[in-house]
């Protein structure tokens, strides 16, 4: 069968590198995917799947049913949109859209869901269980999992694979990782409020920037001096504003951050450490405070069994030269972990780096992909779902 499917993948690149073009050329920001889903429904009703439309507000969920004993679901989720980035490339299939660009690769994603239905619905031999493609958009925004799974998105799926282009892999590598591959990644909102005053006159007022800072050093150096360094967190504090004038000591600040950790235990008790030492600060120089922790995505851990269904394929299908073992986790976030809390699974990366010249990182104007990937991919994809109900116990 891997004979096969690999002629069917060889056989369709011509026309995923056309799908591909298109989608580049016609970015659509975070909920606003409507050309896109379209054109996705499209493709997938044309490979004879059961196509629902709208789901999670611009989602396009495809099955393809199989004929088979195997009543397991097998979920394959892509992602769909695109950033607010003026694409800075000189490529002819740049974007269309002023100030909107797939910067991220979830136009070669969306082309490597589409590649994988166009193959497993081309089989010999109908596959045994049933496989459900999500097509998900808002994911810049870390929305758009949560608006398909409302929508019963994962309803009766057994296990789920996700992939994400990597510009540092080089292209026709895949990358897998077994355990945590990215952070939990939440929002930080500080206010400190103090008691204005008189530049010359520091005794008579509660200086809200002079505390800040206070909390800004703490917190930092909390991380290194109360936290377990094996469970990392990165916090970075991102905006900070307050103040009316040179002379004018500030009565309030409000900072703004993003919190990222890999431990679910660290995870778990974020909130309450960083109101502690913000509590702490503020109450020894007689500052108020109020402090607002919003919870993120949590973090990618990849399902073991699913993670070495994509090693074992991988090797098989692209030889062993070609898959790289990841050994550390990024603390980059993706909500393809909301997915993992419905039903278990694994996200692996796609190598999409140049060997010739200087890649540049994802979510950069001029970040361009080897589409060369495209192949490697959905080759990885179609095998490991293939394989899926033949070895997975
Ligand atoms: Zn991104
Ligand atoms: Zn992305």
């Amino acid at each position: 069968m891997l004979t096969e499917i690999k002629a069917l993948v060889e056989n369709l690149a011509p026309r995923l590198i056309e799908i591909r073009r298109h989608l580049h050329a016609h970015p659509e920001l975070s909920g606003q995917e409507y050309q896109t889903a379209a054109y996705v429904a499209g493709v997938l009703s044309s490979c004879g799947l059961q196509v629902q439309e709208s789901v999670g507000k611009t989602g396009v969920v495809g099955d393809l049913k199989g004929q088979g004993q195997d009543s397991r679901c097998l979920a394959i989720r892509t992602d769909m949109d695109a950033l607010p980035i003026t694409e800075g490339t000189h490529l002819e299939f740049a974007s269309r859209h002023p100030g909107i660009m797939h910067a991220c690769g979830h136009d070669i994603h969306t082309t490597l869901g589409l590649g994988t239905a166009m193959v497993l619905s081309q089989l010999s031999e109908p596959l045994p269980g049933n496989l459900r493609f999500l097509f998900q958009p808002a994911e810049e925004i870390a929305q758009g999992a949560s608006w398909m799974i409302q929508d019963g998105a994962m309803g009766g799926v057994n296990h789920i694979l996700g992939v994400h282009v990597f510009p540092s892999i080089p292209a026709q590598t895949v990358g897998i990782r077994y355990g945590a591959l990215t952070a939990a990644a939440d929002d930080l909102e500080i206010f400190i409020q103090g008691e204005s005053g008189h530049g010359a006159r520091p005794h008579e007022a509660i200086d809200a920037i002079w505390i800040a800072s206070q909390v800004v050093t703490s917190l930092q150096q909390a991380i290194s001096r109360t936290q377990n360094p094996l469970r990392p967190i990165v916090l970075t504090i991102g905006q900070i504003s307050g103040g009316r004038a040179p002379n004018v000591i500030a009565d309030q600040v409000r900072m703004a951050g993003t919190v990222r950790s890999l431990h679910p235990e660290t995870h778990a008790n974020l909130p309450d450490w960083i109101e502690g030492i913000v509590g702490h600060v503020c109450r020894t120089y007689g500052a108020k405070y109020e402090v607002n922790y919003r919870r993120g995505v949590p973090s990618v851990q990849n399902d073991s069994q699913l993670t070495k269904l994509l090693e074992e394929t991988s090797r098989e299908a692209l030889g062993s030269e070609r898959v790289q073992i990841i050994t550390e986790p990024s603390l980059g976030a993706e909500d393809f972990s909301l997915y993992l809390e419905q039903a278990p699974g694994a996200m692996f990366r796609l190598g999409v780096g140049f060997s010739e010249r200087a890649n540049h990182p994802l979510h950069h104007p001029q970040f361009e992909a080897d589409e060369k990937a495209i192949v490697t991919g959905v080759l990885t994809l179609s095998y490991a779902a293939y394989q899926y109900w033949q070895g997975l116990a």
